[in-house]
């Protein structure tokens, strides 16, 4: 409110207070003049008042058009807050519906969850993808909708660093990716997207490369077979005899691959692995390092068995684990290294770990290691026998497990390759016999 206005409003209380004294002095009556001055101010201010909370009332703020002194400008100030609110909203609305048409636009379902994972909102793809209803299905929780184990593990977690793959409760044989995205206070937000298409591509490559590894496998054992036969030959030629045995590696280099080819196809197929069978780890550790017997030049293996932890699991799956980080780790290792195979436990689960004092890995290539066919050195590798399947194996080997893979090495000083299985994959440990019982 401007000062003039201010000072307006005091000079006219002031020069009616005046009037009123001067009409009460003519009168002899000065104080009752000033009183009833006073009284006419109060009323008219009164009266403004309420005409104003009659306007708020009744929602008509015609009548304030024409207010008077500063009461004219608090409605006009009061007029023309009331049109910038107006204003606003509509234009919020209008945005909401852009808002609201975009997000129904959206290939993906999008749905907002409350603290207590209840929809909130929900646009259209989440109603086709899904099987959300936009209004009925408000305040519901989202586990009532998709009802899949799986997502109710997912949402108790916690962790949604990752998202999960869900059968459509909508589309016999699709498949959903749901991932829950946490904004705001403690609000959620859950992606819903279609990747039917994208799993049944990767099924035909997975089957396409078993196939092809399975065809392969006949031709393979006929040539193998004669390369044998010539090698043993004495008549062959000496000419022939080096180019015979780099055949016959070649052979069975192909053979391997093929062979790890149709490991890993049968592995991706495969759901979680069995939980009915006890893996003995340490005693997989002792036969692995027992089959080293009889090879010189090879860095010292010991074994350390500290946990007593047994694991639930498939045991050939876990000693190929080993099998292929143990021969990892004496190939990169010089003679004079040493080997450490471990198992140990906590409250969190137990570890596997393989530790060479070996050659060691460049940071950058880390997180490369378990993709097929990548080896650091294609050319060192391809000399010891190596196809760069092994770690790709053991990455999902381990995923059947529950598990994972821990990379940690430095560049001339070795590596450590561990395998971190949860809690929930350890068998209840035996109860320990009471001295005197049977
Ligand atoms: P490969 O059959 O070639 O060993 P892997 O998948 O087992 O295939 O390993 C991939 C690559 O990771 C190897 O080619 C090698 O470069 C690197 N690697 C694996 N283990 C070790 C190790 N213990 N020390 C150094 N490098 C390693």
């Amino acid at each position: 409110m401007g000062s003039k206005a201010r000072q307006n409003v005091i000079i006219g209380q002031l020069l009616l207070l005046a009037a009123g004294g001067l009409i009460g002095w003519l009168y002899d009556q000065v104080l009752w003049g000033l009183l009833v001055a006073a009284l006419i101010g109060l009323g008219w201010q009164v009266r403004q008042l309420l005409r104003f909370e009659a306007a708020l009332q009744s929602r008509h703020f015609g009548s304030l058009k024409y207010g008077d002194g500063i009461w004219s400008q608090l409605y006009s100030r009061f007029t023309h807050q009331r049109h910038l609110v107006k204003f606003y909203r509509k234009s919020y609305r209008r945005l909401l519906k852009e808002v609201r048409k975009s997000t129904n636009a959206m290939p993906d379902g999008g749905i907002i969850l409350n603290d207590d994972y209840e929809i909130v909102l929900c646009n259209k793809a989440a109603q086709s993808l899904a099987g959300f209803r936009r209004k009925k299905d408000r305040g519901q929780r989202v586990d009532n909708i998709l009802r899949d184990p799986a997502f109710g593990a997912y949402l108790r977690s916690g962790d949604f660093s990752d998202g999960i793959e869900i059968r459509s409760p909508v589309f016999e044989g699709g498949w959903l990716l749901c991932r829950i995205v946490p904004y705001g206070a403690a609000q959620k937000l859950l992606l819903i997207q279609d990747i039917t298409e994208r799993r049944r591509l990767s099924a035909m490559r997975r089957e396409f490369v078993g196939n092809a590894s399975h065809e392969l496998r006949s031709p393979l054992t006929v040539v193998t077979g004669y390369l044998d036969t010539l090698a043993e030959d004495e008549e062959v030629p000496a000419a022939w005899q080096k180019p015979l045995a780099q055949m016959q590696a070649q052979a069975t280099r192909m053979n391997k691959i093929v062979t790890e080819l149709l490991e890993l196809s049968r592995l991706e197929g495969a759901g979680a692995a069995r939980q009915d069978e006890i893996v003995d780890i340490c005693g997989l550790l002792a036969s692995a390092k027992k089959s080293l017997i009889g090879q010189d030049n090879i860095a010292n293996v010991t074994i350390d068995c500290e946990s007593r932890a047994r694991l639930l699991g498939s045991t050939a799956e876990i000693e190929s684990v080993i099998v292929n980080l143990l021969s990892n780790a004496i190939r990169y290792t010089p003679k004079d290294g040493s080997v450490t195979l471990s198992w140990t436990s906590s409250e969190d689960g137990a570890s596997l770990s393989v530790t060479d004092t070996g050659i060691g890995i460049e940071p950058e290539h880390i997180p490369r290691l378990t993709e097929r066919f990548f080896r650091v050195d294609p050319g060192r590798a391809r000399e010891d026998g190596g196809v760069g399947l092994g770690l790709a194996i053991v990455k999902y080997i381990l995923e059947r497990h529950g598990a994972y893979l821990i990379i940690e090495s430095s560049p001339g000083e070795g590596s450590t390759f561990t395998c971190h299985f949860p809690a929930s994959r350890l068998a209840a440990t035996e109860p320990v016999p009471i001295a005197g019982n049977p």
